[in-house]
């Protein structure tokens, strides 16, 4: 099933509003975005789509980024100083991957979605019956 999840990749461009942070990205045709409900991703509505880290590619504006963090400071949330979208993040469920968000794609237009929701209002637990998630950054 993996397998099937992996192939046909598409080169993806995305990046914030002001143009200020650009990135390019390896991710099937067919994106599996996350849901979460956890306090931050609620607020945010922080859809995303988690990728291994060497298929990301941030190709300008690092010093553009603000990183916040909060409770086991894990996940790190990076926004852009300059118009404050945030375009990827480093997830707590994926240190070896990046989570990136799909309404934040500029090309090509997206194809297909899948939604899978993570309840992470109950983050321990839901982290530790999941078995999706965490295979998506290897
Ligand atoms: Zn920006």
């Amino acid at each position: 099933m993996e397998e099937k999840y992996n192939e046909n990749l598409i080169e993806y461009t995305g990046g914030c509003h002001c143009g200020k942070v650009g990135w390019n990205v390896l991710a099937p045709a067919l994106l599996k975005v996350v849901r979460c409900n956890c306090s931050v991703c609620r607020m945010k509505m922080n859809d995303h789509v988690i990728v291994p880290e060497n298929r990301f590619i941030l190709l300008f504006g690092k010093d553009n980024l603000q990183t916040y963090t909060f409770n086991t400071h894990q996940a790190r949330h990076l926004f852009c100083k300059n118009c404050g979208v945030q375009s990827f993040y480093r997830p707590r469920s994926n240190p070896g991957g990046v989570g990136f968000m799909p309404h934040c794609i500029l090309s090509p237009d997206i194809q297909e979605i899948q939604l899978i929701q993570f309840d992470g209002k109950d983050w321990e637990k839901s982290y530790h019956e999941d078995k999706l998630i965490k295979s998506m950054s290897n």
